[in-house]
């Protein structure tokens, strides 16, 4: 008699292995603006790996294409960009709640702590509270570009 045990073991070991995509929402002011090139890889990154990257502004409508520009200026990438309503009456930090809770989204990076703890207390996803990143003097900058 076959050893059923086996045969399950065995049919797992060959199944590929389910990998969740992760929804990651990500701020731009204070956030990407701070470090763009550091956000351009780690978005490269996760995306590359079948994760999704939406981008979670509280500007607003009106400043979208300006915004779309500014991404693209630092070669971001994204699935999508949630803007706030123009007529939004609601604060900043419930815009960003109710964008985690309509994507599902896993995890939001964002320098306001008011917004991080209001994503904390009012959904299911974890807040990243993006620290202020130190600007870096001129000939830093040209060296990580390899302009020296
Ligand atoms: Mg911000």
């Amino acid at each position: 008699m076959p050893d059923i045990r086996e045969d399950e073991h065995m049919r797992k070991m060959k199944e590929p292995v389910r990998r969740e995509n992760l929804r990651f929402g990500i701020d731009i002011d204070g956030t990407i603006t701070q470090a763009p090139r550091h956000f351009q890889r780690l978005i490269d990154a996760l995306m590359k790996t079948g994760n999704h990257v939406y981008i979670v502004t509280g500007r607003d409508e009106s400043r979208r294409t300006e915004t779309e520009l500014f991404l693209a200026g630092c070669g971001i990438r994204y699935d999508e960009m949630m803007m706030r309503p123009v007529d939004w009456a609601e604060t900043i930090p419930d815009y960003k709640v109710k964008i985690v809770r309509e994507h599902d989204l896993h995890m939001l990076i964002d320098d306001d702590e008011a917004n991080c703890w209001a994503i904390q207390l009012q959904t299911q996803a974890l807040a990243a509270h993006m620290l202020p990143i130190p600007e870096l003097p001129e000939e830093m900058v040209a060296l990580l570009d390899g302009e020296m």
